[in-house]
């Protein structure tokens, strides 16, 4: 039994049955999952959801799937951090780190999106899945695929990180590398979903692969204790978070579960790939495609499929857009480090240096809570974070060249974490 009413045309508002489809046949306007918000009242309740399951299944009432969940049974459900330090460092009162670089079982948030789509596609009764990816989803779907025995076609660019194509094929799909850029490996996914019946979790079963993007801000709203930060920060790729987050927003407002604070959505993205920031700062409904060039390689979409929506979600909510070169992603990266101990990769980098922007530039004022979403785990990038650092010291395991080399940091005026850490004492 589920709440779920219908797919529903985002456009002009056509209704058509739960089944694998992405368009209305109108006016090729994306279709949703609609659902009976008046028969949930009551029934799903702040109580009842703290009742399930420590994972995104506790919100299963708020998802398009009928039966129990068949995939993903440990995704979501990350940290959301209270981030001390780094607030004390930028100078804002109350931030917090919604940390989906620890998303079981692929350290990114896209765990959430194909736990739903692959439970939706064992529910329709495909045995064959897969994805057009920037990584991480390539990545996700070959892990739950895996899991549920599944066959699996993934394809990804040609140019992708290491850590994804392997971290991808260790779980056995057909990985496939085309040479071009996202939106070139897109398009040819979209053929295939034409052709083969197979569950593309992003072209055929885009509706109900969204909608697992609502438990990320479910998830803030629950751990802030049923209150909605007013300024969440999230990074736009090809545009399913950001407006899922304001979806879940506006749902547990509809549902009473908590307070309209009037809550503010600010998109980041990177300078290399910025056509969503670029039509909100011009006052733009719709977005001009760019080609990508950034190191933020996992938000690299030149043409995202739900872009227009995402600028009509900052604008309606008063919020802003803004973009972070790739020297700028990368102080953030190792500022979140050193501040919070969250390695994330350069998408998360893009985010809190957007944030950083937005406050220092006074779009989100310093007394008011501000949750940043971190969406990806640093370890699937490390090659961005070569020569930034200097290299660490080469000893004999000997005391005296121990000493010795402390010794030297002083007199070479070691600063920070690494100053007098030869006097230092016990408090
Ligand atoms: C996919 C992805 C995003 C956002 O993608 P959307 O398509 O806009 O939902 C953000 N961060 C990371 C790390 C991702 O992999
Ligand atoms: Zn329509």
């Amino acid at each position: 039994m589920s709440y779920v009413a219908c797919l529903r045309c985002k456009e002009c508002g056509a209704e058509y049955p739960i089944t694998p489809r992405t368009v209305c046949d109108h006016d090729f306007g994306p279709v949703e999952v609609a659902y009976d918000y008046a028969a949930m009242q009551g029934k799903v309740t702040r109580t009842s959801i703290e009742a399930g399951p420590r994972s995104l299944w506790r919100y299963k009432d708020l998802l398009p799937i009928e039966g129990e969940p068949k995939v993903g049974l440990h995704s979501g459900y990350t940290p959301l951090v209270k981030a001390d330090r780094l607030a004390r460092e930028l100078g804002v009162r109350e931030l917090y780190i919604k940390d989906d670089s620890t998303n079981y079982p692929t350290f990114s948030y896209k765990d959430r999106v194909v736990s739903v789509a692959l439970t939706k596609a064992m529910e329709f009764g495909f045995d064959t899945v897969g994805c057009a990816s920037t990584g991480n989803l390539a990545h996700s779907v070959a892990a739950h695929a895996a899991k549920a025995g599944l066959r699996t076609v993934v394809l990804v660019p040609e140019d992708l990180e290491e850590g994804k194509i392997v971290g991808s094929r260790v779980f056995g799909p057909l990985l496939v590398k085309i040479k071009g850029n996202y939106d070139d490996v897109n398009r040819l996914c979209s053929q295939i979903a034409d052709k083969y019946p197979w569950a593309i979790v992003n072209v055929n079963l885009r509706p109900f692969y969204t909608e697992g993007a609502k438990t990320h801000g479910f998830e803030i709203a629950e751990q802030m204790g049923w209150q909605l930060p007013k300024h969440t920060v999230v990074p736009v790729a090809g545009g399913t978070i950001l407006p899922k987050v304001w979806k879940a927003y506006r749902e547990l407002i509809e549902l009473g579960l908590v307070e309209d604070n009037g809550p503010r959505i600010h998109a980041a993205q990177a300078a290399g790939c910025n056509p969503v920031v670029k039509a909100i700062a011009e006052g733009e409904e719709i977005f001009q495609p760019q080609k990508p060039n950034t190191i933020a390689k996992s938000i690299a979409i030149g043409n995202p499929a739900d872009g227009y929506y995402v600028i009509k979600v900052v604008t309606e909510s008063g919020g802003a857009g803004e973009s972070a070169t790739d020297p700028e992603i990368l102080a953030a990266i190792g500022l979140l480090a050193r501040t919070e101990g969250i390695f994330t990769e350069p998408a998360g980098g893009t985010t809190l240096a957007c944030a950083i922007k937005l406050i220092q530039s006074g779009r989100i004022p310093r007394d008011e809570p501000v949750c940043v979403c971190i969406t990806g785990n640093g370890l699937k990038t490390i090659e961005v974070m070569t020569g930034q650092f200097e290299s660490s010291p080469v000893i004999a395991p000997r005391l005296g060249e121990f000493e010795q080399m402390l010794a030297k940091l002083d007199e070479n005026g070691a600063s920070g974490a690494h100053a007098r850490l030869a006097t230092s004492k016990v408090i």
